[in-house]
């Protein structure tokens, strides 16, 4: 017998048979598996389009191998295929080829961004950020702080939302260097306000980033006439692979590279181009601009998501929504079920073939309640009684009824079985 423990909780599932013992207690719950897997994790990472694939293929397989960097027409095929992405990229942004870099990852393109503010800024010592923030924004804060600077971070309110004049009164013209604001944020789904915190930013001289990389390709983002300096999206967000991520940034900003070498992508991040996963970004990015055209594409997942939320609410006693219900991605619900173990809510899903998260699948063992949630003002225990359910476009109505379901069964099998709010292992995606 496979026994999972939480060791903060007490509490011991048998895997085999999802009989919870509690202190002695068995609840005698058995989870009604049946085999399918129901992701509804896709904030975490989201299933690899087969277009994408397919698209990707002859730069895996063998046949267009070629260094992008090489002069011979062997090269210079993989060198079309990167630009073509880059187009394709910057078309969904609606920006030119040229502002856009490839990058490995979000985390990189985050760490670029904040790297390339204060090496062109060198007197300037201070950054704006949010409470909000995902770790690719916030460890690179912090270890600024640890050598100098200072980091202002906004406050959220209990809907997850900052204050526009604290924002203003945080910028100090002559010391700041960067704003960066989370465009969506990976717990919640709420929405920052870019638009105008990236027009404040400029009006006071200020380079302003965004960390979009749950939002690009879930709403639409336009970035022709916008006041945003900087962009960060990642690849294995919007159905394209792991490892491949993109940095906007406006011709019109400084920039210094972040990572020195061989001076691919125009001398500003060098390292030889994943071309098979760059063709994979590009071919995604198309998929999803066609897909946002289609005002259905962001209706079946609103919709879906309304679906879940509003049975859940309706058959599961105090469970709330954690965030801004209107100003947030489509897809995502974050909810809070009182008195319940996030974490042995988690283990009773898995163990029933859903996917979900109690905030994210980046780090491992931090068993801090959400730094998200806890910034919005919420209790550590309504933090680790709350678990974040995210749809992709492969989500089907089907799924979300057995969700819901489940969801029920299981919450309620806890609520007789656990002790309330406790241990909840919390990670940042
Ligand atoms: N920013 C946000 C808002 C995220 O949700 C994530 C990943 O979860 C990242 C940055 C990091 O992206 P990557 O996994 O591509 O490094």
């Amino acid at each position: 017998m496979t026994q999972i423990v939480n060791w903060r909780s007490c509490v011991c599932i048998d895997t085999l048979t999802d009989k919870v013992q509690d202190n002695g207690c068995d609840s005698g719950y058995t989870a009604a598996v049946n085999g399918e897997l129901i992701y509804l994790d896709n904030n975490a990472t989201a299933r690899v389009h087969p277009e994408v694939c397919v698209a990707m293929e002859p730069y895996l397989s063998g046949e267009m191998y070629g260094n992008p960097s090489a002069g011979y027409r062997f090269g210079k095929q993989a060198r079309e295929a990167v630009e073509q992405a880059r187009g394709q990229v910057a078309a969904l942004l609606d920006v030119e080829s040229e502002e856009i870099i490839f990058t490995s990852c979000g985390t990189e393109s985050n760490n670029t961004a904040i790297q390339s503010a204060l090496k062109c800024y060198p007197d300037r010592r201070h950054v704006v950020i949010s409470a909000g923030e995902h770790s690719a924004i916030e460890k690179p804060c912090k270890y600024l702080e640890s050598h100098g600077y200072r980091v202002t971070r906004l406050a959220l309110d209990g809907e997850g939302l900052i204050d526009l004049e604290e924002l203003e009164a945080a910028i100090e013209p002559d010391e700041t260097a960067l704003v960066s604001l989370i465009w969506a944020n990976n717990e919640t789904g709420v929405l920052s306000p870019i638009d105008e915190a990236a027009t404040i930013a400029k009006e006071k001289g200020v380079l302003f980033h965004s960390d979009a990389v749950q939002a690009i390709g879930k709403i639409p983002i336009g970035l022709h006439d916008s006041a945003v300096s900087m962009l960060s999206l990642s690849g294995h967000k919007l159905h394209a692979p792991k490892g491949v991520g993109a940095l906007y940034v406006n011709r019109r900003v400084r920039f210094e590279p972040w990572i020195l070498g061989g001076g691919q992508e125009s001398d500003r991040r060098s390292g030889t181009e994943n071309v098979a996963s760059i063709v994979g970004l590009g071919k995604a990015a198309v998929l999803l601009q066609n897909a946002l055209k289609n005002e259905n594409h962001q209706a079946h997942l609103s919709g879906l998501r309304d679906r879940f939320e509003k049975a859940l609410i309706g058959r599961v006693a105090n469970t709330q929504v954690n965030g801004h219900c209107e100003k947030r991605l489509p897809n995502t619900s974050n909810l809070y079920f009182e008195g319940v173990d996030g974490e042995g809510l988690l283990i009773l899903l898995d163990n029933a073939g859903i996917c979900c998260s109690p905030g994210s699948a980046c780090g491992t063992g931090s068993v801090k309640p959400s730094r998200v949630l806890t910034a919005m003002g919420f209790s550590s225990s309504r933090a680790r009684s709350s678990v974040r359910f995210s749809l992709s476009m492969f989500t089907t109505e089907e799924e979300i009824d057995r969700a819901i379901e489940a969801v029920e069964q299981t919450v309620g099998k806890l609520r007789v079985t656990l002790p309330s709010g406790r241990g909840s292992v919390v990670r940042n995606t």
